[in-house]
């Protein structure tokens, strides 16, 4: 017989930024989750090594402040002031052209200037604000919906190595609508994407959301919510079966071979799509289950970190990265000046890259093996940035299935897991396939899911005197 927990607890499946801060939230609360991880480590895609004076991460770089929650749970889990703000000198942005980097325009006066952009493509821009508005209930790709507004070469030169760099995506496959909902619903409010970003800075007052990371890297934030659970974080512990067990849920988890069957009043699963639709959800009441979330695109990245002496690269690195159109024609989607962005990632004298390959582009050059991955990486450098050097530090990460492609039709997967989550009171799912990509998106998910576990356990039956075996 299993005993039934005399207090509301809460299986948390995952110990990614999602469930790291479900669980926290979830404690703050005065609930008692259980974190369920099946790697021997909390952090899921966010990972920093520190090594010979190099500070390199093997996922995300930085987070982004983009609302005033994300701020608020910084400082509430006692991490303010460990914040480490981007450099204002990595404020500048390249893309590249004509296979050169060329600084993005950050203000009228450069728009004006920019060789970046055509006279003609520049006049084009001054219509935006008088196009219609495309219909609300359209499911349309990022291409078309930035050709309608802003026209091809805002497509070619700003968005498609935009999305490159942060979905590592292809931008007429992904929904405007699900992928980018803030740039969708500027139109949606505003008619016009130029009227939208104005209003919008004119109602928020401040400043754009700065980038942070901490001065041990972004791991500090998962390592720091890891802490503060103890015990409850169950590493190395795979969750497999999750079955209704009256009001209650039966998980079982294996730990090193070991099976072990408990009651949760509720669950909580924050794991990437494919993990979930492995799951064995023995006895929900669901006739086609989250199977279809198998459908979800997630295109292979690597990210190589390198190292190099100050004086090997002729370029100032007087930013915050260089990002590759796909119509360039090159090898990369894009490099991050991480020792630009953020103090303390090079020993003196050195400087760090992080550069990205693969994603929906070119899939196959994330899998190279990591001598064949390097050659590309510094061939792109060496013609993009004057690298003249070999590399004195490296490092290789490769991501079989980086992010998730919120690409056109992606509401169906919203739709099945809406459906699921009705068929099974009590079990909640969030995470990166669901509530967006971005670390900001997972904290937010992570926030949402303690909040409706919560609401949930405040009407949570009494437990029934004799459980089921
Ligand atoms: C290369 C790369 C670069 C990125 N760059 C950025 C960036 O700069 N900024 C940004 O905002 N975002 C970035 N992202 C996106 C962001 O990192 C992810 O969307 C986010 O970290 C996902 O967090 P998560 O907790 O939802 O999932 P995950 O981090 O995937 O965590 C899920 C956890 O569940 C565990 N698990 C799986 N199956 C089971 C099971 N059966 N039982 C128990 N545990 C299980 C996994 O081991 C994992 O730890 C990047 C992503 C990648 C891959």
């Amino acid at each position: 017989m299993l005993p039934i927990p005399p207090t509301p607890n809460v299986a948390v499946l995952g110990a990614g930024i999602t469930g790291l801060t479900a669980a926290w939230q979830l404690r703050q609360s005065g609930l008692a989750p259980v974190v369920f991880e099946s790697s021997g480590r909390s952090g899921g895609a966010i990972g920093s090594f520190r090594q010979d004076g190099w500070l390199h991460e093997l996922g995300p770089n930085s987070l982004l402040e983009s609302s005033p929650e994300v701020g608020e749970f910084i400082t509430a889990v006692g991490l303010g002031d460990h914040r480490q703000y981007a450099s204002p000198a990595a404020a500048n942005r390249y893309i590249v052209r004509h296979g050169r980097p060329l600084r993005m325009p950050s203000s009228p006066a450069s728009f004006l200037t920019t060789r970046l952009f055509s006279q003609r493509a520049k006049l084009a821009l001054l219509g935006e604000p008088f196009r219609a508005r495309g219909p609300a209930d359209r499911d349309e790709s990022v291409a078309d919906f930035v050709v309608r507004r802003l026209g091809r070469e805002f497509l070619d030169y700003a968005v498609n190595p935009f999305v490159g760099g942060v979905y590592a995506g292809d931008p007429r496959r992904l929904s405007v609508r699900d992928g980018f909902p803030k740039l969708f619903a500027l139109e949606q409010e505003h008619g016009s994407l130029i009227r939208g970003a104005f209003a919008r800075r004119n109602t928020t007052g401040g400043p754009k959301g700065r980038m942070f990371s901490f001065a041990e890297g972004l791991e500090e934030l998962p390592r720091t919510l890891a802490r503060s659970l103890g015990q409850a974080l169950r590493l190395n512990t795979k969750v497999r079966t999750i079955r209704p067990h009256g009001h209650f849920w039966e998980i079982e988890s294996e730990t090193a071979g070991i099976i072990r069957r408990e009651i949760f009043s509720s669950v909580v699963c924050a794991l990437p799509a494919d993990a979930l639709v492995g799951l064995n959800f023995n006895g929900v009441p669901q006739p086609d289950g989250l199977g279809s979330l198998r459908q979800i695109e997630h295109p292979p990245v690597a990210s190589v970190f390198t190292g190099y002496r100050r004086d090997d690269v002729a370029h100032p690195l007087d930013g915050f990265g260089v990002l590759v159109p796909e119509i360039e024609g090159a090898r990369i989607l894009g490099t991050l000046f991480s020792s630009s962005m953020f103090a303390g990632r090079a020993p003196a004298g050195h400087v760090a890259l992080t550069t990205f390959v693969g994603g929906t582009r070119q899939p196959e050059l994330a899998l190279l093996e990591d001598d064949e991955l390097l050659r590309v990486v510094q061939e792109a450098l060496t013609s993009l940035l004057g690298v003249k050097a070999r590399p004195a530090y490296v490092h290789v990460q490769r991501w079989p299935r980086a992010i998730p492609q919120y690409t056109l039709g992606y509401r169906r997967h919203h739709e099945t897991v809406t459906a699921f989550e009705q068929s099974a009171p009590g079990l909640f799912i969030g995470g990166n396939c669901r509530d967006g990509i971005s670390l900001a998106n997972c904290i937010a998910s992570g926030r949402r899911l303690a909040q409706t576990a919560r609401q949930f356990a405040a009407v949570t039956p009494t437990p029934p005197v004799a459980p089921a075996a």
